[in-house]
């Protein structure tokens, strides 16, 4: 077992929304300090020991903010590849440059999980004529912009190949992928974890429903059969181990007649994985700090039927009549603004013991 970082420890965190300051929190009961690194406004700064509010291509502040760090993690994936040369040169990244970088192109994405021997849906670059793609994908189809896509943006369906080009038009010249459609029943994801050690835990995937393009519930159990829990727990382990991973991931897989079929992969705590702040005994955010700083992995078995809610834009106003429900957590990240598809906060509803 290695050495877990001493009491007082600095965990830099690059990206300031929700996910950095629920993973602030975590850092703090395990008796860590963290350093936010982000440009805009940051609800993790509210509950940080230090934040550096500067631009990701700012060289210098990104290697004062190194410096000031002990361990450095990110909570969102498109950090430009100069800013993660001047931090992994610095101090431990996790997860580590492969995964960052594989993740933040569909294209090497899918190429990486396929060479895994895992399945992905047919897809292509789109380089010059789209039906050159299109013929391998077939259609239906979507296109993708390679990168920098989120809550289904940077999107485009193509149900007929005639209708390939305006579709492309829409990503505005942007390099994009396509991808066959999948005919899925539900979409699930699992979140799983890996330390300095190469131990693996995967928490029980949950059973997804997006809304508008954005995650709207994530519901435990899955309506799956076991086999099917099984194979998701193997697809995230062989990802993990593939990648030498060290941290929390969430892979999103489609459940079809044929088996899994994941969609992608997210190196870093996911929204759908909030759900084991009610549900296990150590959720993902503690299991990421524990995995980055050398503690062993915790307990992660599911305790709990669990319902998470989203609280997007103005639904944040039924917080308090949530609150008052039995079973329920309450989570606010704190976002002075409400705007329509911004995530204001979450709830946990638990619904009956596992
Ligand atoms: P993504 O940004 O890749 O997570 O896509 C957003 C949503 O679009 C997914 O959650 C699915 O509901 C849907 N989707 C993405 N890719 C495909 C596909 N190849 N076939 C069918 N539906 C898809």
């Amino acid at each position: 077992m290695s050495n877990p970082l001493p009491a007082g420890a600095v965990i830099g965190i690059l990206g300031g929304g929700q996910l950095g300051r629920m993973l602030a929190v975590a850092a703090s009961r395990l008796g860590y300090r963290s350093h936010i690194f982000e440009p805009g406004t940051a609800p993790a700064a509210d509950v940080a020991h230090a934040w550096i509010k500067a631009p990701y291509d700012d060289l210098t502040a990104l290697a004062q903010f190194a410096e000031a760090c002990d361990v450095i993690t990110f909570e969102f994936e498109n950090i430009p590849a100069e800013a993660l040369d001047v931090l992994s040169q610095a101090r431990p990244l996790h997860p580590n440059r492969r995964a960052l970088e594989v993740s933040q192109d569909r294209l090497t994405e899918k190429a990486f999980l396929r060479d895994l021997g895992l399945a992905t849906a047919p897809f292509a670059p789109v380089e010059g004529d789209i039906q050159t793609a299109l013929a391998i994908t077939g259609t239906p189809a979507i296109l993708k912009t390679r990168r920098f896509g989120y809550d289904g943006k940077g999107q485009a369906r193509v149900m007929a190949s005639d209708q390939a080009q305006a579709a492309l038009d829409s990503l505005k010249g942007a390099p994009a992928i396509a991808e066959g459609f999948v005919t899925f029943s539900t979409e699930i994801s699992v979140i799983a974890a890996r330390n300095t050690d190469g131990a693996v835990s995967v928490y029980d995937p949950g059973e997804n429903v997006h809304r508008d393009g954005i995650l709207a519930t994530t519901t435990l159990p899955a309506a799956i059969p076991a086999r099917l829990r099984t194979d998701a727990v193997l697809v995230a382990s062989q990802i993990l181990n593939a990648l030498e991973y060290v941290g929390i991931m969430g892979v999103e897989l489609f459940v079809t007649p044929q088996g899994l079929v994941v969609n992608e992969i997210a190196p870093r705590v996911h929204n759908s994985g909030h759900w084991t702040q009610a549900g296990c005994a150590v959720d993902q955010f503690e299991q990421h700090i524990r995995a980055i700083t050398g503690w062993p992995l915790g307990d992660g078995s599911r305790h709990a039927d669990v319902v998470m809610e989203n609280l997007i834009g103005d639904q944040v106003d039924a917080a308090l009549t949530h609150a008052a429900a039995p079973g329920v957590q309450v989570h606010l990240y704190g976002k002075t603004e409400t705007r329509p598809g911004r995530k204001m906060g979450h709830i946990n509803r638990i619904t009956g013991t596992a």
